[in-house]
């Protein structure tokens, strides 16, 4: 489901593109004018593109024309040179027609792949400004086919529908003016069996269509499947559960309906092609019977009677083609429609007109009164919470899972906006300041770290691009990270990220920690991992952290006690509302949720530094992404 398009699910666009034909969407001028304002730039080549075909057309015109003398002419007089004219005009003519045509191939691919260069930067440009809600509700895939397959379409729109189409209509005309010219009664019969060529080929043409669409669709699905089992969480889901068997299944079923409808796709026009081929001979037929006929009583000439049947070469497959344009122009219309639903989808956070900078901060946070739901339908994640965080205080959010600890941590940075209330920083909205300056100010730390696929050094100028050899190098001392980069096979030139090499989560988590410490914010937003550490990985981890937060207005998700034992303030969260704050001592006497979770989780003889106080571990496979990070 995609909250961004309320009623316009991909799955019925996928739809209305299978049914284009039939189910026609309104044809209008806006979406057309739209369309237009990207070729605009490019008018210049699309101009010359429109002459190449012209003269395509017209050169096309001239061996039918010539061949005519050759009967008429050069043949009852036995004159060789002048034939030999006439052969040459024609190579020449059709040489010339020949260059023009690459002319416009190469034009018109110009003016395709530009409008495709900007409509993917477009695209692109608006895709990273979408929200955290967009990504969360939108598969990957769909984004990357939509950025890729759809504006490749485009190509196909220039090449096919604009550029076949004015082709074909001058075609179609300067070769019925000829054929008027030459003999009008001829004309007319060739006009007259047109319908018997024209109408078959609109039908398959159609059916066609369809089965294309149909067959998209499969190919869409097998895409997705494989994205979804081949992608590395994935494929270690389908092995962890030993799904192998029924996800080969799942292929083989959809690989031959895909299968099946490619069969019926190539094969739907079989007999149609047979009728075309027969009536490409039996149209000439008519027009040599019905023209020596002519030619019998006296009206026409042997010539034009060879020249009317080269004619009819240029006639029958344009018009027709011509005939199915609205098809390609639907389905064109189509794909741009999908492409404007892209660049359209509203930009849910950005800057206020006139959105100030935030000036250096001391940094106090206040939640007034906070209210958010992730969907309208739902039950709201945070229910009234207010609270404040003194500037260099800690506080440690705690709480059952679900009950709203990443939610909060969510907020702030404005990865999504508050649906009532509001949330101050040193007394500013959040939402009065620019997106950027705001940014500035926060790091986080989250339980999985992403790091791109690139050298150590580039994941940490990431934080900040001017960082000097000596501020990397004493971030990642105070990361605990310095020796295990030293170690690398190449120091900080090592290529780590999906396909590099593989640091161990305790290390991911120290360059992460790095990077937050050249970035230096005034507020950090930490979420302690739930997934044990070995214990010397937790300290160093834990050492990293604390000179990190010295300074800085911590807001942290709290899963080890010692955190929690230095907490300023303790915030217990259930259901989407601070039911309890104050500090350890003050928790525990009062004997409320704070007192019971702690004592689950920490016991009577309870280990040190077990990561708990909540119930984010209870069940859940090595698979399964942690719940907050979900
Ligand atoms: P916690 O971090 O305390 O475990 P969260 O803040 O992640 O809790 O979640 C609070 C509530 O919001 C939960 O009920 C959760 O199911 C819901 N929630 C979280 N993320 C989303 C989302 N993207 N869409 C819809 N509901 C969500």
């Amino acid at each position: 489901m995609n909250l961004m398009m309320p009623g316009n699910t991909t799955r019925q666009w996928h739809d209305m593109n299978l049914t284009a034909p039939r189910d026609r969407p309104p044809l209008d001028r806006a979406i057309i004018l739209r369309i237009l304002s990207y070729f605009r730039p490019y008018s210049g080549y699309a101009l010359l593109t429109l002459g190449a075909i012209g003269l395509n057309s017209l050169l096309g015109l001239i061996p039918p024309l010539l061949v005519r003398d050759v009967f008429d002419r050069s043949l009852p007089a036995g004159d060789v040179r002048l034939l030999a004219m006439l052969v040459g005009g024609m190579i020449l003519a059709s040489l010339g027609s020949g260059l023009a045509f690459v002319g416009q191939n190469y034009l018109s691919t110009l003016v395709g792949q530009r409008v495709m260069f900007d409509l993917r930067n477009q695209m692109y440009a608006r895709l990273l400004s979408m929200s955290l809600r967009f990504f969360t509700d939108t598969k990957t895939g769909e984004i990357m086919s939509r950025v890729t397959n759809d504006v490749n379409g485009v190509q196909q729109v220039v090449t096919v529908t604009m550029v076949m189409t004015a082709t074909n209509a001058l075609t179609v005309a300067s070769t019925l003016f000829m054929m008027f010219t030459i003999n009008w009664r001829l004309a007319l019969v060739s006009v007259a069996v047109l319908p018997l060529f024209i109408l078959p080929t609109r039908r398959v043409g159609k059916l066609r269509q369809r089965i294309a669409g149909e067959a998209q669709a499969k190919l869409a699905e097998l895409n997705n499947l494989m994205h979804e089992t081949l992608s590395i969480g994935g494929a270690l889901l389908v092995k962890a559960f030993t799904r192998q068997r029924d996800e080969q299944a799942r292929f083989v079923a959809r690989n031959r309906e895909l299968m099946r409808l490619q069969i019926r796709q190539s094969l739907v026009g079989r007999w149609f092609f047979m009728w075309l081929s027969l009536f490409g001979t039996v149209g000439p037929a008519l027009i040599y019977g019905y023209g020596a006929w002519l030619a019998i009583r006296g009206d026409l000439t042997p010539g034009s009677i060879v020249s009317f049947v080269a004619l009819l070469g240029r006639l029958y497959s344009p018009a027709s083609m011509l005939l199915n344009v609205q098809v390609e122009l639907f389905t064109s219309l189509a794909l741009f429609r999908r492409i404007f639903e892209y660049l359209d989808l509203p930009v849910e956070i950005r800057d206020r007109p006139g959105a100030s900078e935030l000036p250096e901060l001391r940094g106090r946070i206040a939640f007034e009164d906070v209210f958010f739901t992730y969907r309208p339908d739902a039950a709201p994640a945070l229910a009234g919470v207010s609270f404040a965080i003194e500037p260099g205080q800690l506080a440690a959010l705690v709480g059952p899972s679900g009950a709203g600890k990443t939610t909060i941590t969510y907020l702030l940075p404005r990865l999504y906006d508050v649906t009532a209330g509001r949330i101050t920083i040193d007394g500013h909205d959040i939402r009065d300041v620019t997106l950027e300056s705001l940014a500035r100010q926060i790091g986080m730390v989250t339980q999985e770290t992403f790091l791109f696929h690139g050298t150590v050094r580039e994941n940490l100028l990431y934080a900040k691009p001017d960082a000097t050899g000596e501020e990397l190098a004493a971030a990642c001392r105070a990361a605990h990270i310095d020796d295990v980069i030293a170690a690398l096979p190449e120091g900080y030139d090592t290529v780590v990220g999906e396909r590099g090499y593989r640091l161990s989560g305790g290390e991911k988590q120290r360059l992460a920690i790095a990077r937050v410490i050249l970035k230096n914010p005034r507020i950090l937003i930490l979420d302690e991992a739930t997934s044990a550490l070995d214990s010397e990985s937790e300290r160093l981890v834990q050492e990293a952290l604390e000179r990190l937060m010295v300074g800085r207005t911590s807001l942290v998700i709290a899963h080890r006690l010692s955190t929690i034992l230095k907490a300023d303030v303790i915030l217990v969260l259930d259901g989407g509302r601070v039911v309890e704050r104050g500090t350890h001592a003050e928790l525990l006497a009062r004997g409320g949720l704070y007192a019971r979770l702690y004592a689950q989780q920490f016991g009577a003889a309870a280990p040190a530094e077990r990561p708990a106080a909540s119930e984010d571990e209870s069940g859940g496979s090595t698979a399964a992404p942690s719940p907050s990070v979900a």
